[in-house]
């Protein structure tokens, strides 16, 4: 058995001939004697050596000189991680050099990011791609093109089905996006305008996507029980994908609130049989179970913000409506699991339960709520998951890891390394070898990344190495943006990003062009 293991081994060590022994290559940079997860083998002490932006070698032992070593005893190397969900996409393109870094991925490993998720994307990829040769960037990103963008370029806020010639206009619009370098088409079919589109209207740009080799990549219609429900909104995600001839992919994959919590086995099952019948479904996950949000807008029912602040603060005086916004409020509440599944980040209140907040008021947490909101619109960290469902869906093999990273919460500071510290170490929900896996492989392979994702010869370098004693989030509900500790090293394109653990602020990412279908564009 130990033979047949080296033989394996050996024969990941590319361009190497057993025979004579010429002079030793030299290469740029070898992390020597870690213990290296490749993304789809089974880890080995070795080495990686790395030529110019790509990977030369990967072996227990490579037989090479390099113009730098890095000692990665006790360390694990694996590819650079892959955040399939973010909202990064400003930061990258941003005027700050030091922003565009996002050092708050690159010290957790996070190598390649997605933008433009949650149907936000800007059809114009070539512009977005684009921007990275004047604006140098930190990590690799690609992007989305998006529905809603799209949809309101074409017909605007209205809530109306589309005529034919704004369909063939939202059509044209996917394909030319796909043309461009888009990885698919993003969805958030929750948010207005884009939940005013029926199933029919998306399956119609889906397959635009499709055609050219997309993914459909969607914030589904409702996670909870607002409207449609869970279930139904998973349903259809599903039927958007076999419909529109492509991948579905459902963007941070949850149960959220009191109404649809333990239903993820009975998500789960819709999923794999989707699967069965030959239908590639697949999902991303933060490993958090409270989402960000405003109190207002966790608590406070739609027709009550009609208007905005000026118009609440005229109803919260107005005794005619006082019944009707208490009940909207109460029902929320109960959505949400209480007044202690909601913490305030921010303001007078900061750090402190909705509950807590009320006790000392001295009133019922409603009127807590509507004091509180009279004073500011706090931001809000909404406890609105169980442990349980997020355990039985990271359990997937299908469920990739993502951050959904957008400010006042954790995630973006903490969510890889939440994950390893917290699901893999601490709790074994997964093995070390799945948490890689589904933080790099998984995801390149599921949306088309060419030559990313794995460690092995003649793939791009993009390389985490990290101390499994260490690798842990240190950022909280209450310090959202503590950096993450444990990542050693980190190599984009070839070049150490970090270094010692210390940023070297080498902005070397590039914008990744997804590839369409060969014969489907002109
Ligand atoms: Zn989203």
């Amino acid at each position: 058995m130990r033979v047949i293991g080296k033989v394996a081994l050996a024969a990941i060590v590319a361009g190497l001939s057993l025979g004579a022994a010429p002079a030793p290559e030299q290469v740029d940079l070898i992390i020597r004697g870690g213990t290296i997860y490749t993304g789809s083998d089974a880890p080995f002490v070795g080495d990686v050596a790395i030529s110019g932006d790509r990977i030369r070698a990967v072996g227990p032992h490579v037989p090479f000189t390099a113009n730098r070593v890095i000692d990665a005893a006790g360390m694990i190397v694996a590819p650079g991680f892959i955040d399939p969900h973010t909202h990064v996409g400003d930061q990258l393109a941003s005027a700050d050099a030091s922003t565009r870094l996002i050092p708050a991925f690159l010290m957790q490993g996070v190598t390649t990011a997605f933008i433009g998720n949650d149907g936000g994307g800007s059809p114009d990829v070539a512009k977005v791609l684009g921007t990275a040769r004047t604006r140098p960037v930190g990590i690799n990103y690609a992007t989305f093109a998006g529905f809603g963008a799209i949809r309101e370029r074409v017909i605007g806020e209205g809530d109306r089905a589309p005529t034919d010639a704004e369909l063939r206009r939202m059509r044209a619009l996917v394909a030319q996006a796909m043309c461009q370098g888009a990885l698919g088409l993003s969805t958030g079919l929750f948010y207005a305008p884009q939940s005013f589109a029926k199933t029919d209207e998306v399956v119609a740009l889906a397959r635009e996507a499709g055609i050219r080799g997309g993914v459909y990549d969607s914030h589904i219609r409702d996670e909870s029980s607002y409207t449609v429900g869970l279930a139904a909104a998973i349903d259809e995600a599903i039927t958007i994908g076999r419909e529109g001839g492509l991948p579905a992919h459902i963007s941070h994959i949850k149960a959220l609130g009191v109404d649809v919590q333990g239903q993820a086995p009975a998500i789960i099952a819709k999923i794999e049989a989707a699967r069965a019948r030959g239908q590639n479904v697949t999902a991303d996950q933060y490993p958090w179970s409270a989402s960000g949000t405003s109190l207002v807008a966790s608590l406070i029912p739609l027709w009550a913000q009609d208007g905005g602040r000026p118009a609440l603060l005229k109803r919260f005086d107005d005794p005619a409506l006082a019944r009707r916004l208490r009940d909207g409020m109460i029902e929320n509440l109960r959505k949400r699991g209480g007044a202690a599944k909601l913490l305030i980040v921010q303001g007078k209140y900061a750090n402190r339960r909705l509950d807590d907040v009320a006790r000392e008021l001295r009133q019922d947490p409603v009127s807590a709520a509507i004091s509180v909101i009279r004073i500011q619109d706090p931001r809000v960290v909404s406890f609105n998951q169980s442990e349980e469902d997020i355990a039985a869906f990271m359990r997937q093999p299908w469920v990739m890891t993502s951050s959904d990273a957008s400010g006042g919460h954790p995630r973006v500071y903490g969510s890889f390394a939440r994950k390893y510290r917290k699901y893999v170490v601490a709790e074994h929900v997964l093995t070390l070898r799945e948490f890689i896996e589904r933080s790099s492989a998984l995801t390149a392979d599921t949306f088309g990344l060419d030559g990313r994702g794995r460690l092995k010869p003649g793939g791009y370098a993009d390389v985490v190495v990290f101390d499994p004693k260490r690798y842990a989030e240190r950022a909280t509900y209450e310090q959202p943006t503590l950096t993450a500790v444990g990542v050693r090293s980190v190599v984009v394109n070839g070049v150490l990003a970090v270094d010692g653990g210390q940023l070297t602020r080498r902005a070397v990412g590039r914008a990744l062009k997804h590839r369409p279908t060969p014969g489907t564009c002109q």
